[in-house]
């Protein structure tokens, strides 16, 4: 089964129970308020038990609004890089501290296989297989998922094919989602499958923008992570933490961190904030706990 036809496969999993008018929080059941509306058509809904904002109704089909990419696989510098150099060589040093200080770095996990869901341009897939992982990623749209082929050199499979290969009884040792979450009609349905696909002991590793943020409270409707209607939830620490726990994840370790775009730019791509004070309150609000990012790595228990 596709994760993606999981997701899909029906009306969002959002009760339209309560009072008939107003639907409840797809994570806490509890009756949500209309909140901001953009463009005159997008309308999201807050929950005032959890935090969580969400668009309602959702768009039947979602692929119109994700455009194509505009480069090729010869367009992306080599993991080579300085950065990567001093990855390789410092991490195995830092220890258990790694992933505090390197969030997108793969933990040491047994079976050495990673999944990156929703891989994108295949960028992040293309340093897990230069660091030795056997990965494979999983994207919703057949030309990105052959770009990302061309930049990882590693099987990417898109929604609708998922199912004809024979990676789905396969258990990973990482699973990724680098702002994917916020972008699934059933994020609930999607994660408890990747409860299912992970290796006991294994690492779920995601990040997601943070709706209680200080960018996200300073921006109001200008916020450039409202992005709709490709973001169909914005998460708060709370909500998120409920929804993982929802899908099987316990042992859960989540934290903010600064997110420098956020703040210098809104949604309709204008300029913000100059470049220097972005920065300074990126830094600020990451030290703050109020980061506008959130990164979370679960664990899955050994059974
Ligand atoms: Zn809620």
């Amino acid at each position: 089964m596709s994760y993606y036809l999981d997701a899909l496969g029906s009306a969002g999993g959002v009760s339209l129970s309560g009072d008939g008018a107003r639907p409840s929080c797809p994570i806490c059941a509890t009756i949500s308020v209309p909140d901001m509306r953009f463009d005159g058509r997008w309308q999201l809904y807050r929950c005032p038990a959890c935090g969580l904002r969400w668009l309602w109704p959702q768009p039947q089909t979602l692929a119109e609004f994700y455009p194509l990419p505009v480069h090729e696989a010869g367009d992306f510098p080599a993991p080579a890089s300085y950065r990567f150099y001093l990855k390789r060589r410092l991490v195995p040093f830092v220890g258990r501290w790694r992933w505090r200080l390197w969030p997108h770095w793969p933990p040491p996990a047994t079976p050495h296989r990673l999944l990156d869901v929703g891989c994108g341009d295949g960028r992040y897939l293309r340093s897990a297989v230069a660091l030795g992982w056997e990965a494979v990623g999983v994207e919703r749209d057949a030309i990105w998922a052959e770009l990302a082929r061309q930049v990882s050199g590693a099987p990417v499979y898109v929604a609708g094919g998922v199912e004809e290969s024979d990676w789905p009884g396969t258990l990973f040792g990482v699973i990724t989602l680098w702002h994917v979450l916020e972008h699934l009609p059933e994020p609930l349905a999607t994660l408890a499958q990747l409860q299912r696909q992970l290796a006991p002991g294994g690492y779920l590793l995601l990040e997601v923008p943070n709706a209680d943020s200080w960018q996200a409270h300073r921006a109001g409707e200008r916020w450039l992570h409202y992005d709709p209607p490709r973001h169909l939830w914005h998460f708060t620490p709370t909500a998120l933490r409920r929804l993982l726990a929802q899908a099987g994840f316990h042992d859960c370790w989540l934290r903010s961190a600064g997110n420098l775009p956020g703040w210098r730019r809104d949604r309709h791509g204008r300029n913000w904030l100059p470049a220097g004070l972005a920065w300074l309150l990126a830094r600020l609000a990451s030290i703050a706990g109020r980061g506008g990012v959130l990164q979370l790595r679960c664990r899955k228990g050994k059974q």
